[in-house]
């Protein structure tokens, strides 16, 4: 199927879904189909960032290249043309991942992935061109390199990472994948975001979406103040948010919605305050972990796991349904990053077609 017309069905089948999202949500029921998949494929990370719970789990037994491949296909059946974000610990420490990607591409399914970078050499960065990929987010929290490594962890990773964002523009060339810089907001690295964003405008890198610092998986509900990356000058990270607003309206790199910037004010000035709105995950999102285990939101239980179910079959169950009544009243503290940040679909579609 030719590129464009695989993204209009995409968008289509985001419409029909996102129309009775509302309604799911009154009735706590699955009428409508998740709009946001996301595959965690794997714990195994070769970094240690500050700001990262992930590579400090136990390690967790992987689905095989041939079960995902078949997770791809039945998803294909079940919820029609869809988008699939994979995501880690590193992606890339898998070596099957462009496998897995043309494998997807070949079925209709839209792919994107988000990675440390480090790991992406010439070859890497042209298999992942050749399989399909719609976009590719790599992390990058400094314009400078100590910045960087300090809060990734290791020294020479800055390094590492821009040589692979090189390879990638490289690569891509002429390709359609989008590639573009993640970044999380926190104190180490808040005087670099404005220079992080023209960056990118000269490096000819597609955009850049920032994330504001969160409670990693434990959840602690004092967890800004045990962490040196909280801020503790609020006017001044609310300059520079403002800045970023101010930046988003003239350069256009910038993927987050100005009220995304606002509600991350609000959300750093009060941190122990629980989500404001109402939080969808529980009808938005379907997130399978690397051992098959089927989420709506990774913090909460698992609807069960992909060697004993399907998704088609936990969806709209009693245990889905409890689930939703309880996510109503979640009490787990997190932020408004961009797993739980909903966009209006218009932004959506505007977003894909200028970002993939
Ligand atoms: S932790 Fe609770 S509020 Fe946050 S996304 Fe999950 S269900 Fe929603």
């Amino acid at each position: 199927m030719h590129k464009r017309n695989k993204s209009l069905s995409w968008a289509v089948n985001q419409f029909k879904n996102r129309s009775l999202q509302g309604l799911s949500y009154k009735l706590d029921r699955g009428i409508s189909k998740p709009t946001r998949v996301i595959f965690c494929m794997t714990l195994r990370c070769n970094i240690k960032c500050q700001q990262c719970a992930i590579w400090r789990l136990p390690y967790e037994e992987e689905l095989t290249t041939e079960q995902w491949k078949k997770v791809i296909y039945d998803l294909r059946k079940w919820l029609g043309p869809y988008r699939v974000q994979l995501a880690g610990g590193e992606i890339f420490v898998r070596k099957d991942i462009p496998e897995i990607i043309k494998f997807a591409t070949d079925n209709d399914v839209l792919t994107g992935l988000v990675s440390n970078g480090t790991m992406i050499t010439k070859k890497l960065a042209d298999d992942i061109v050749k399989s399909g990929l719609g976009y590719i987010h790599i992390s990058v929290d400094g314009i400078k390199a100590e910045t960087h490594d300090h809060i990734r962890g290791i020294p020479g990773l800055h390094k590492k990472t821009t040589a692979g964002i090189d390879y990638l523009l490289d690569a891509a060339k002429g390709s359609g994948m989008s590639i573009c810089v993640a970044t999380v907001i926190m104190k180490p690295n808040m005087h670099e975001l404005v220079d992080l964003v023209n960056w990118v405008e000269k490096k000819g890198i597609n955009g850049i979406i920032f994330n504001p610092l969160g409670p990693t998986i434990d959840s602690d509900p004092d967890w800004y103040k045990k962490t040196p990356l909280f801020f503790d000058d609020l006017k001044e990270i609310n300059r520079i948010l403002d800045q970023l607003i101010e930046l988003k309206r003239k350069s256009g790199k910038i993927l987050n919605p100005p009220e995304q910037f606002e509600e991350m004010k609000k959300y750093f000035e009060k941190p122990q305050l629980l989500m404001r709105d109402k939080c969808m995950v529980g009808i938005t999102n379907l997130s399978i972990t690397c051992n098959g285990d089927i989420h709506t939101c990774f913090k909460m239980p698992p609807l069960g796991n992909l060697k004993e179910t399907t998704v088609e079959a936990v969806w709209d169950s009693e245990k889905a349904r409890d689930l939703r009544k309880k996510i109503k009243n979640c009490t787990i503290h997190c932020s408004p990053g961009n797993f739980v940040y909903r966009r209006n679909l218009l932004s959506e579609v505007l977003r894909y077609i200028k970002y993939g």
